[in-house]
């Protein structure tokens, strides 16, 4: 049996061990592992001082996957068994993804029949989740080979705009491996938290995100350490590659080239994006390409790229409109991804919000960076005070139930996406709707909480009181969207409604809440136990009376009198008793009214058996 430690009254406390836990970022076409190391984070490299980690996996029949720079350099050799951008893969069905482009070279396995875009190779079968599973088992090796340490957890990233399935199949992927995931975290939180933006009180971010192939933009908003993603936008068909080849494109129109082989064609290709990489950093480049000599400078580039960089900005304009937030609206704006290093990028950026964007830490390495604080808060390793909220519930949410008090259904704090669900029942006979009425706060009455949405749920079939079965979900989405469904079990009959319960909710407001629950503790615990005693004296009253209509002739009138004396009794305490009163006379009037219900029992038994067999009864 384990032993648990406790420290000695009055003792030191024992300075606890500093534990190991990385931050992972899991990219499309890169992945980076990132640790807490004596001074800060930092991005942990392979044996040959790679920090980036080519998200590409190789497989053979007679050895073990390969992962990485090596796998990516064979892709064009052997195409069908090595496996790039799993990520798009992740979550997804077989149907949803066949016909793209960039998996045109996979035969997909169509008999599967969870319809995972499962791929053959020649190790066999591999789904996404067992993909990724294999870049996680490099990334958590490069951890250990450099920490020389063992692992206790890691905070993975994932998109914002991941829905449940392919966050579930990112976790899945970590279990598959024995990699203990502490946490989920957005990759645009990650980018903000990298550059301490999490400890402001509050703010709006814009993260612009430009990496290879991809451009995605995230608007948060910062309150109480919480971040909440107001709005995402994107171009999954934007990245650097587009700015290599309108340079490509360039040269051809200035050197005259018609027609190049296929070869010359690559060539030229990376000649174009090392001509790229060095105008991040110089006014001017020269070019000698195939015999022909020329020079590229800033400005031309600026021109030959202005539509590119315009349709990301575009995009930015898109996402504020969303948000309905104006630009002087955007308190910081935190560059990601490698392209981002291109100044016209970052100029266009700095232009368009009227303030320049943060670039201090490595495009490539802030979301990993990001990660590897949260996980080390995660861990353990930093006091309480520390302690970073991000995307959670920064109120809890829950419902009315009889006698106008909140049954909480999601507490505060709780991390999102999150789904929770929980049964109801009808309060009255033959009760065939019920009125839903969502609300958030941490008080135990209805109207000293915010009132989020109503909506009824109908057409439940008639039953007696509390035999109806309804089922309550609760489900708040990445962006904090909330879901709340309701379902009558035995019919399937459902209502729905969203709403968004950060609406026209500041920071103020809900420090202003959670003082008020607190200083009303005490007193809101006693309504609580008041209402339910009522409740619970009003519903057996209601029994009673209900069983005397149909069973009446079976009381005594000695008996009936002492059940109406025990029932006026009660109906006054219900009126202007206390919790205890209340809770003792219905304890009394159960007691009381137990003959007339044993009674009721054997009659409705013996007729229920009446032409039954023996044999049967006996069975
Ligand atoms: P990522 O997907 O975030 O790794 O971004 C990769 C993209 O960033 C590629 O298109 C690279 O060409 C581009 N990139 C990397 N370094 C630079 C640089 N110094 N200047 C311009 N683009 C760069």
């Amino acid at each position: 049996m384990a032993l648990l430690q406790i420290s000695e009254p009055g003792g030191k406390p024992t300075t606890p061990a500093h534990r190991i836990a990385v931050g992972i970022d899991l990219g499309t076409t890169n992945s980076l592992v990132s640790a807490s190391c004596g001074a800060g984070v930092e991005v942990l490299p392979d044996a040959s001082g790679n920090y980036l980690l080519p998200s590409v996996v190789a497989y053979a029949s007679d050895t073990d996957p390969v992962v990485g720079s090596v796998a990516r350099a064979q892709s064009t050799k052997d195409p069908k068994n090595t496996i790039s951008s799993v990520k798009r893969l992740l979550g997804r069905a077989l149907s949803e993804v066949e016909q793209a482009p960039q998996f045109k070279q996979y035969e997909f396995d169509a008999e599967r029949g969870d319809g995972a875009p499962a791929i053959v190779t020649a190790a066999g079968v591999k789904d996404p989740i067992q993909v990724s599973a294999d870049i996680l088992q490099t990334l958590v090796y490069q951890a250990e080979h450099s920490l020389k340490a063992k692992l206790e957890g890691a905070v993975i990233t994932v998109p914002a705009y991941f829905n449940d399935a392919q966050r579930q199949q990112t976790k899945d992927a970590a279990k598959l491996i024995g990699l203990n995931v502490l946490r989920l975290l957005n990759e645009p939180t990650a980018a903000a938290v990298a550059y301490g933006l999490d400890s402001k009180e509050q703010g709006t971010v814009v993260v612009f995100d430009l990496g290879g192939g991809t451009f995605d933009v995230s608007l948060l908003r910062l309150q109480s350490g919480v971040f909440e993603v107001l709005a995402t936008g994107g171009d999954t068909a934007l990245g650097g590659d587009d700015f290599d080849h309108a340079i490509v494109d360039w040269i051809k129109q200035q050197a005259g080239f018609q027609v190049l082989s296929s070869t010359d064609e690559a060539k030229l290709l990376h000649y174009a994006t090392s001509m790229k990489h060095q105008l991040s950093n110089s006014e001017e480049v020269s070019i000698e390409f195939n015999g022909w000599s020329g020079s590229l400078s800033a400005s031309d580039f600026r021109d030959i790229t202005e539509a590119l960089v315009k349709r990301t900005i575009l995009t930015c304009r898109r996402v504020l409109r969303d948000a309905q937030l104006e630009v002087e609206a955007i308190d910081n704006i935190v560059m990601v991804g490698g392209s981002t290093r291109m100044p016209v990028v970052r100029q266009a950026v700095e232009k368009f919000f009227g303030k320049a964007p943060l670039t201090d830490i490595d495009p490539d390495k802030v979301v990993a960076i990001g990660a590897g604080i949260q996980a080390d808060v995660l861990i353990g390793n930093k006091s309480a005070d520390d302690f970073l909220l991000l995307d959670v519930t920064p109120l809890s949410l829950g419902i009315e139930t009889m006698g106008e008090l909140v049954e909480k259904i999601i507490p505060r704090n709780t991390t999102i996406p999150v789904a929770k669900a929980q049964e109801f029942t009808t309060f009255k006979d033959g009760q065939t709707a019920m009125a839903l009425h969502v609300v958030q706060g941490e008080r135990e009455l209805v109207s000293d909480c915010r009132s989020l949405a109503r909506f009824e749920l109908r057409d439940i079939p008639p039953m007696v009181a509390g035999a109806a079965k309804i089922r309550v979900t609760f489900q708040v989405d990445a962006d904090g969207l909330l879901s709340v469904m309701a379902e009558e079990l035995s019919t399937g009959t459902k209502a729905e409604i969203q709403v968004k319960p950060s609406y026209g909710l500041n920071a103020d407001a809900i420090e202003e809440m959670l003082k008020v629950s607190h200083e009303n503790a005490k007193a809101d615990m006693e309504i609580r136990a008041l209402r339910e005693a009522q409740i619970e004296a009003k519903q057996l009253i209601d029994a009673i009376n209900s069983a005397r209509e149909i069973d009446g002739d079976l009381l005594e009138a000695s008996e009936a009198r002492q059940i109406d004396n025990a029932i006026e009794h009660l109906a006054s305490l219900i009126a202007s008793g206390t919790s205890v009163q209340i809770h003792e006379s219905t304890e009394e009037l159960n007691r009381i009214s137990s003959l007339f219900a044993a009674r009721r029992m054997d009659l409705h038994i013996g007729e229920a058996l009446k032409g039954e067999s023996i044999d049967k009864v006996e069975q």
